[in-house]
């Protein structure tokens, strides 16, 4: 249990609506040093908090540990100058997915599933993300801008899984995500609907009754896949939020980046692992670092991610070792390399 830099930001973690969460969110790094006890001097991106800006929740913030420049929540957040550069193979758009756009905010990478990018807005900030240099002004952010999509999905009978994402798809208030779904559950080849969020481990508070029953109404399979890249983000709230989507039968998986300096060891991973477990989580995959401009510093050697694997296998049940895959771009699937 880690001590926030503050009472008042202690109270507020565990407290509060969703969206209070957003708005007392840390987004300024000089904030986020001080709350954590850290030294002011620390000389870290600057430059690149004006690409990418600071955005971290208090419960996030809650769980990391004052005084530690190392804590893996904190470096998943951390801006750093080694952002600054990054090898040429690193590029803006590295999944191709302005190549796999069918509509704005509609893409399509593989058979029978469409992925609806459904805001460009998150309730962290994560430093290795892919889509930090996404388009999202383009993309549609309200229901009568999400219509030209759902009109796409609705005449391609081949399409059985829509998955909502985005930015985060939790961060939208649950009268549009209810109207949304309920347009999704008129579609009558769509089977399943996925939902890809970190928002059940960032602001737990979000899962509530209403959200939960939104997805139960719907009459599709729901998956959600949550993204946690170390144990020590799934405390208690966070299990008791996840409990919440089983209660209605969602089927919960867990994705994962492999990142240099966070959970590059087998220890982190197999203690991730063992927590999602206890949190009614599947581990799903490993995700190699997409090569996207800002990130180098997170990216693992693909032998080093192997032999982790190994040692994973050895340690855990089959069923708790996640597929180690790399997204190519123009592919007709992930590549499974583990
Ligand atoms: S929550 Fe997902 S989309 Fe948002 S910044 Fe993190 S990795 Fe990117």
């Amino acid at each position: 249990m880690t001590i926030l830099a503050t009472q008042s930001d202690s109270v507020r973690a565990g407290s509060g609506t969703w969206q209070q969460h957003m708005k007392w969110a840390v987004r300024d790094l000089d904030s986020l040093l001080e709350r954590l006890n850290l030294p002011p001097d620390l000389n870290l991106g600057a430059d690149a908090v004006r690409q990418f800006p600071v955005f971290v929740p208090l419960p996030l913030l809650g769980r990391m540990i004052p005084g530690d420049v190392n804590d893996p929540l904190l470096r998943q957040v951390l801006p750093v100058r080694s952002e600054d550069q990054s090898p040429s193979r690193f590029s803006l758009d590295p999944l191709g997915e302005s190549q796999a756009t069918r509509t704005p905010g509609l893409l399509q990478k593989y058979a029978g599933r469409v992925l609806l990018v459904t805001t460009g807005a998150c309730a962290v900030h994560c430093r290795y993300c892919f889509r930090r240099h996404f388009a999202y002004d383009a993309a549609p952010t309200s229901f009568a801008q999400w219509e030209p999509a759902i009109t796409q999905i609705a005449a391609d009978e081949s399409i059985e899984e829509v998955i909502l994402s985005g930015g985060d798809p939790l961060t939208i208030v649950d009268s549009q995500l209810g109207a949304l779904v309920a347009r999704l559950k008129q579609i009558r080849h769509l089977r399943r609907l996925r939902i890809h969020t970190r928002l059940p481990i960032m602001i737990p508070q979000r899962v509530t009754k209403q959200l939960v029953e939104i997805f139960d109404q719907s009459q599709l399979q729901i998956i959600v896949v949550i993204h946690a890249n170390h144990a020590n983000e799934l405390d208690e709230a966070v299990a008791s939020a996840l409990r919440m989507f089983l209660k209605v039968g969602a089927i919960l998986l867990n994705q994962t980046v492999l990142l240099r300096g966070i959970n590059d060891e087998a220890n982190p991973l197999i203690g991730l692992s063992k927590r999602l477990l206890e949190c009614r989580v599947l581990p799903y995959y490993l995700h190699q670092l997409d090569p996207v401009i800002g990130t180098s510093h997170f990216e693992v050697p693909q032998d080093r991610g192997l032999a982790l694997i190994e040692q994973m296998r050895t340690a855990l049940p089959g069923y708790a070792v996640p597929r180690y895959v790399k997204e190519f771009e123009g592919e007709p699937s992930k590549t499974v390399w583990s």
